[in-house]
Formats: C-alpha cells, sequence, structure tokens
C-alpha cells in the first residue's frame, strides 16, 4: 500500500503528464458563445459549435486546465448508458426514450469516429461492455436488466451463463453476464487532452486557470474579467454547487478509482480478459473496470459518497479505507491478483440531479444552457450533449430548426434543488450505507430476490 500514489488528480495524469498550462483570461472580453467548463462537455461543445459555424467567436474559461475534472480521472467506459431514460420514458412515452436510447448507442460509434477524424488517439478498443452477476439476487436483476436493454431496441446485446461469462472474463464466483457491443474502452485523459488541442486548433479561444465565480444572462464573471456573450454554457458538472446560486443543484458524489502495476502474462492467464471489454457489475454500490492499453486492471467504485455542505476536490486524494475496499473487490473479482501493487489511487465527483436524470436545457429568454448531471455515465453522454446544444444555439440563432437532437426527452428538463445540510448529507450516506449493507446480505443470501433496504432506498432517493 505505501508505494500506492494516492491523488495527484489520476492515474491517467501520472502516466500521461499534467499538460502546460494555457493563459489565463487577461481582461474584460466579449464572445458569441462563452464555456464555463473544459471537460468533455464543455469541449465537445466547442468542437461542434465551431466545425458547424467557423465564423463564430467562441470561448472556454477552465478554473484549472481542461481535464482536471472528471474527464480527466473516469474509469473509461465510452458506453451507451444514460441517467434517467426510464423516468423520461415514463414522462414522455416510451418511443422518446427509446430515440433516446437509440441517439446513446450512436454516441459511442460518434465518439470513435470524431476521435480518429481528428487523430486522437485515445487507446479505443471497441469490445463492449460485460456486466456480471455472482449472487442469486444479482442474477435476476441481471435478467430483467437484459430483458429492459433489449426492450429499448438493443437486439444485440447477449445473455450469457456462467460458462461463456467464464469464456470472455474469470470474475471468481460469476453466475452469468450481460454484454452489449455498444461500449469502448477509452485512455479518458489521452481523449480530453486530444479533445482541448483539436478545439484550440480550429480557432476556439480557451483561457485556463480561470475560474468563474458567478454566471448570470449574458455575463460569465471570473477575478481577471467578464466574459459578456449572447449565451453562456455551463459546463461544469460535479463541481457545479461552487458556483454563486448553484450550491442545491446537482450533488457532487464522489468516485474512487485505483490502478494495479501492469499484470504479468501467468496472471491474464488466469483471468482471460482477451477481448478488453469494460467489466461492471449489478452490485447495488456496483464497480466498474477496464484492462488498460499497458495491461493493468483500473478498478472504481464508491467509497466516501459525498462531503459536507457540497465540498467537492482536493487533487484527487483518496482515504485509505477506500483504497482497501476496492482492492478487496479486485481480489474478490481475481483471487489470482491478491499480491499484486496498487500504483495509484485517486478519486473525482461526478454531478447528481434530485431525480438522477441527466439534461441539457437552453433556456431562450436569458442565453443561458447547461449540460450534466450525468450521475456515472458521461463520458458517451457528453458527446451527444453537446451536439444537442450546438443544435440548440444554432436553432436559437435562426440557423436552423429543430433538429432530432433538441427534440429528445432530456431537453429543457426541470429538476428540483437537493435539500439543505445537514439532510443532504445524511440522505447520501444512509443511502450508500443501506446500498452497501444489502449488498452484503445478498452476498450470503440464497434468495433471488432484491434486498428490500436497496428497493426502499432506491424508492426514497429518487434514484428509480
Ligand atoms: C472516478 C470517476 C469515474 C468515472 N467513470 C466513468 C466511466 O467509466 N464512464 C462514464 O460514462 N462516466 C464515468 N464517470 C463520469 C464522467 O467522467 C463524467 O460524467 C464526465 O467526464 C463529465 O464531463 P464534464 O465535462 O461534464 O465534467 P468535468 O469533466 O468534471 O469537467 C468540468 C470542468 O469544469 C471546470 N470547472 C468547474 N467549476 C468551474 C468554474 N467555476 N469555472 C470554470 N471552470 C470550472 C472543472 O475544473 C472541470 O475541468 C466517472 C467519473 C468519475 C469521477
Amino acid at each position: 500500500m505505501s508505494s500506492t500514489i494516492n491523488g495527484g488528480i489520476s492515474f491517467w495524469y501520472a502516466q500521461n503528464g499534467i499538460p502546460d498550462p494555457r493563459e489565463p483570461l487577461p481582461g474584460d472580453t466579449s464572445a458569441d458563445v462563452c464555456i464555463v467548463g473544459g471537460g468533455y462537455t464543455g469541449l465537445w461543445t466547442a468542437y461542434y459549435l465551431k466545425k458547424a459555424a467557423p465564423f463564430l467567436n467562441i470561448t472556454v474559461l477552465e478554473a484549472r486546465f481542461c481535464g482536471y475534472g472528471a474527464s480527466g480521472r473516469n474509469g473509461g467506459w465510452l458506453y451507451n448508458g444514460i441517467a434517467g431514460r426510464d423516468r423520461y420514458a415514463r414522462l414522455h412515452g416510451r418511443d422518446s426514450a427509446v430515440r433516446l436510447q437509440q441517439a446513446m448507442n450512436d454516441t459511442v460509434t460518434e465518439v470513435v469516429r470524431a476521435a480518429a477524424e481528428e487523430d486522437i488517439d485515445a487507446d479505443i478498443h471497441q469490445g463492449g461492455v460485460l456486466e456480471v452477476a455472482y449472487t442469486p439476487a444479482q442474477l435476476a436483476r441481471l435478467k430483467a436488466f437484459h430483458e429492459t436493454e433489449l426492450s429499448y431496441g438493443e437486439t444485440d446485446r447477449l445473455l450469457l451463463g456462467a460458462r461463456e461469462t467464464a469464456g470472455r472474463i474469470r470474475v471468481a464466483g460469476a453466475v452469468g453476464s450481460s454484454w452489449t457491443p455498444h461500449g469502448a474502452r477509452i485512455h479518458p485523459v489521452k481523449l480530453v487532452k486530444g479533445l482541448a488541442d483539436t478545439v484550440a486548433a480550429l480557432g476556439v479561444t480557451i483561457h485556463e486557470s480561470t475560474p468563474v465565480t458567478e454566471i448570470r444572462p449574458k455575463h460569465a464573471v471570473t477575478p481577471y474579467g467578464t466574459v459578456r456573450a449572447p449565451y453562456i454554457l455551463r459546463c461544469t458538472e460535479g463541481f457545479t454547487a461552487g458556483l454563486k446560486g448553484q450550491k442545491r443543484s446537482w450533488l457532487p458524489m464522489n468516485s474512487s478509482m485505483i490502478a494495479t502495476e501492469p499484470l504479468p502474462k501467468e496472471i491474464w492467464d488466469s483471468i482471460g480478459w482477451d477481448g478488453r471489454e469494460t467489466l461492471g457489475d449489478m452490485a447495488h454500490a456496483y464497480m466498474y473496470a477496464q484492462r488498460t492499453a499497458d495491461d493493468r486492471i483500473a478498478l472504481g467504485g464508491r467509497g466516501i459518497p459525498y462531503r459536507y455542505g457540497s465540498r467537492t476536490d482536493n487533487d484527487g486524494r483518496t482515504q485509505a479505507a477506500t483504497i482497501e475496499a476496492l482492492r478487496d473487490i479486485l481480489v474478490r473479482f481475481f483471487p489470482t491478483t491478491a499480491g499484486i501493487r496498487i500504483d495509484h489511487a485517486w478519486s473525482g465527483v461526478l454531478g447528481v440531479p434530485r431525480d438522477w436524470c441527466a439534461t441539457v436545457t437552453l433556456d431562450r429568454s436569458t442565453g443561458l444552457g447547461w449540460a450534466g448531471g450525468y450521475v456515472g455515465s458521461g463520458v458517451a453522454t457528453a458527446n451527444l450533449a453537446a451536439r444537442t446544444l450546438r443544435d440548440l444555439v444554432q436553432q436559437d440563432s435562426g440557423q436552423h430548426g429543430p433538429t432530432e437532437l433538441t427534440t429528445l426527452p432530456w431537453v429543457n428538463h426541470k429538476v428540483r434543488k437537493w435539500e439543505p445540510e445537514p439532510f443532504r448529507w445524511i440522505g447520501v450516506h444512509t443511502l450508500y450505507a443501506a446500498y452497501r449493507g444489502a449488498d452484503r446480505r445478498e452476498l450470503t443470501a440464497r434468495t433471488t430476490d432484491t434486498d428490500r433496504v436497496a428497493t426502499l432506498a432506491d424508492k426514497i432517493s429518487g434514484r428509480h
């Protein structure tokens, strides 16, 4: 454990280097579009807008450096999941949620296409996503999940038994899995760095080390000056609570990861994983993992879920207990990894709206827009959000009418705020304590029923 690097933003940066900083905002200025936040959402938005309308003067303001947030720390699952789809089906009808799902399937392809077109080498491997079950209750949930995904038009998804699952990845005790081709492994930092460089080369102005303190119609205010623009687009995801007036909007939820040393051939022989699928499970406090391009396992899950008062970050530092808990999952999944070194541990924040539904919005009366609340599925969703923001801005400025993307059900969705403290803190910690307890009970129970506490927690929290 002592040789484990803790924090330092993420393993991906330790491997790939923190970029040289771009110049901060030099003073008051104006733009056609001002984007706040230089993660996938902000950068893809700048990319698609500039490609569609090269004459636009676009400025990105980033508090630290592009990719400082979740976009430089995630598990590298580029996949077709989107937070809130089932709720959108209930609110807007099934057909519109099916269209949303189809758009997400296409988004995985679009990210792979755009990265190739722009020569961004992000270690992309299209091995799909494998989600495993290792308890009877998880298997029942897996089957229900599989049927649901098929019903949203994912006819190429496979339900695999224990033997077929082991033929892909030998997860100890796995009794079944569901595999979809709509997923790819990526190197998060290579993608975000490549994207920032591409956007800058297209002529978008990026100012780093420039925190926006307040957003109001046509103004993004920073300590160094104000950017005036008809459109101000907020792309700050898990950091949104730090902006004036946004304290109780999306809750900053922590997710933590570890990366092993590169594993020797004997261990890979015992595990398999030749298809380099991204790997997840059906636990309530779920895990996610990838086999990296240099043959490590990078594995994540929920540590301390939330910090009091919506505090966000200390450059990814992670509690020792969380590192141990993630290591326990690794060794439970792959017993032959018991003696291996954990090279790095880190954490980051994702944005969780009160109803757990991702949204993309442009308020036409003020020119204020935002996208996010992706919960744990933002790598692909940020790209769909960005193309949608492009269409909304172009529609509002009279460049074209509504498009397929502007009519998807997550557009202009409204959600209520989170409860004030201490209720927010108590609520989230109780929720995750309930999930962890439910996972423990399901590990020893023989029943296929989902633990009742977890079902109740889902209902109370608004998660399902
Ligand atoms: C550990 C972890 C693992 C994850 N794994 C996956 C995964 O495998 N697959 C998946 O689909 N999703 C995953 N996610 C979620 C996914 O990474 C995010 O949803 C996605 O990166 C969000 O991109 P974004 O651009 O909206 O936000 P971010 O990447 O967080 O970017 C926001 C940016 O805004 C900047 N900023 C914040 N406040 C201000 C301000 N006031 N002024 C100026 N700039 C500001 C920040 O510095 C940051 O660079 C994971 C998240 C975490 C934390």
